[in-house]
């Protein structure tokens, strides 16, 4: 069955295929945080279903090239670093920090790069990119010395979020302060330096000042990963005017299609409405485990739900993964007893015996991963894990099931916490152990072998064994199993 995924840009199911000749390589583009204060859990909704998303296409035999960028300047950056009077780079720092924490917490796979959008490099190829739509009349600069996107210019500007340019106006979805605009919708490039921007500026050939928010992205995306890419991601107060200006922008530029598939995660909501900073209905990671409840539970309880759907949070939910998790960590434990078992009771004969017919019970069920390459469908993919757990557990009450089975069964359970990583064992390690194992498996992606060994040194001391199975790293007590 193919994978099918819901293009924004569409707004229909399309079959994937990403661009690579041999269909294995995924470019995969995720707007990442903007690093002024720490992310809110509606921020990591989205980052959860970009995990779940890569995490399936790498099931599915794809690798996956991902990039996540870190929004170091912008408004609300500048305006925090003048508030706390520390320069902006040690303001952002302890967040970016923070931020890193956080995926781990949540057992959120490292991107392959996390560029900065202050990055000398990265500021630098904004700026050829504002050169280029300056000349090619797609940008302009204003008597206020800032630069501007042309709207007008750029027939497909209004394609992904569906709207009428002509529509800006009486929307109110721009600001219509900026007077030295052509068009109402035309949105920053370059901002000029003023007084409250402080320290924080670049020289450019238009004067100093700072990149704006949507060009950030544009650089960071085709500098690390090329002019087109397979997938770009975010959440749906993204798709205007951040998405619409990055392809504005880099269309503009390269004149090739820049993104072949856009998708993006309904919010997280708190009594009906989207969980935001600026509401101040949000709530960080850090408090809901100061409720007591776990990074794995987290996890489960913002995944569970399909990410076009709108999700509420509420401490009920986060109940209600807890007793998922629960029941998981049983079936488990039962699994691991029988397969343990030396005596052999199976019936031979039973249709259950395998576990691929078991997830077949009629013939038009489908399995785990078919329910996840229907554009991710969640709830299908844990109603057959669910259905799983009962069915199996009803033969381990029978007698029915012997060793070779419930073997069999914790293999299936690998492949599929390979996508979901909810098992409970890794919940086990402490969080400096988790911290230290994950900075290993990245420096083994970038064969950095020196740093890998260091680390395996550093886990040692502290009481840990760092193995490489063929299923990746195991993590186990120093002496233990
Ligand atoms: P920001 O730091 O505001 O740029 O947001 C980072 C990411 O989180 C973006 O992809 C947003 O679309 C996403 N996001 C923000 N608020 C929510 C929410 N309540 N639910 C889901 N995603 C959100
Ligand atoms: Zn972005």
């Amino acid at each position: 069955m193919p994978i099918r995924l819901f293009n924004t840009y569409s707004r229909a199911l399309e079959e994937f295929r990403p661009l690579d000749p041999a269909g294995r390589v995924v470019k995969m583009y995720t707007c990442g945080p903007t690093v002024y204060s720490h992310a809110h859990i509606g921020n990591f909704r989205a980052y959860l279903f970009e995990d779940l998303l890569q995490r399936h296409l790498e099931s599915r035999g794809f690798q996956v090239r991902r990039v996540m960028n870190i929004t170091d300047v912008d408004d609300k950056t500048i305006r925090g670093s003048r508030e706390a009077s520390v320069p902006l780079a040690e303001f952002t720092s302890g967040f970016k920090k923070a931020f890193f924490d956080d995926l781990d917490t949540l057992r959120i796979k490292r991107a392959d790069s996390f560029p900065e959008a202050t990055d000398p490099r990265e500021i630098a190829k904004m700026i050829e990119m504002i050169g280029t739509l300056i000349e090619r009349g797609l940008a302009y600069q204003a008597e206020d010395k800032s630069v501007y996107f042309r709207i007008n210019k750029f027939p497909d500007y209004g394609k992904l979020a569906h709207f009428n340019v002509e529509e800006l106006r009486s929307t109110g979805r721009v600001k219509s302060d900026e007077y030295d605009k052509e068009h109402i919708g035309d949105f920053a490039l370059w901002k000029a330096w003023d007084e409250a921007d402080g320290a924080v500026k670049w020289e450019s050939p238009w004067g100093d000042g700072r990149p704006g928010w949507h060009i950030e992205c544009s650089a960071m995306a085709t500098q690390l990963l090329g002019d087109e890419l397979d997938i770009h991601c975010g959440g749906v107060d993204n798709i205007f005017p951040h998405h619409e200006a990055e392809i504005a922008q880099t269309e503009g530029c390269t004149g090739k299609k820049f993104v072949r598939y856009w998708m993006h995660c309904a919010h997280l909501m708190v009594e009906g409405q989207k969980m935001a900073k600026s509401l101040g209905n949000f709530y960080t990671l850090r408090d809901v485990i100061a409720k007591g409840y776990s990074g794995r539970e987290v996890r489960y309880a913002l995944m569970r739900v399909h990410y076009r759907a709108p999700l509420n949070f509420t401490w009920e939910g986060m109940e209600e993964a807890r007793q998922a998790l629960g029941r998981i960590d049983d079936w488990l434990e039962r699994l691991r007893a029988h397969a343990s078992e030396t005596k052999t009771t199976e019936a031979p004969s039973s249709k259950l015996q395998a576990p691929e017919k078991l997830q077949a019970p009629n013939e038009e069920s489908r399995g785990f991963h078919e329910e996840l390459d229907d554009d991710l469908n969640i709830s299908g993919a844990l109603g057959v894990l669910f259905e799983t757990i009962r069915e199996t557990n009803r033969r381990m009450d029978a007698a029915e099931m012997g060793a070779e089975e419930a073997k069999a069964w914790l293999e299936w359970w690998k492949s599929v916490d390979g996508v979901l990583r909810i098992s409970g064992e890794q919940a086990e390690l402490p969080a400096e152990i988790l911290q230290l194992a994950e900075a290993r498996v990245q420096a083994r992606l970038a064969k950095d072998w020196r740093k890998s060994d260091e680390l395996r040194d550093e886990l040692a001391a502290r009481g840990w064994e760092a193995r490489d199975t063929k299923d990746g790293q195991k993590i186990t007590r120093r002496g233990g199993t």
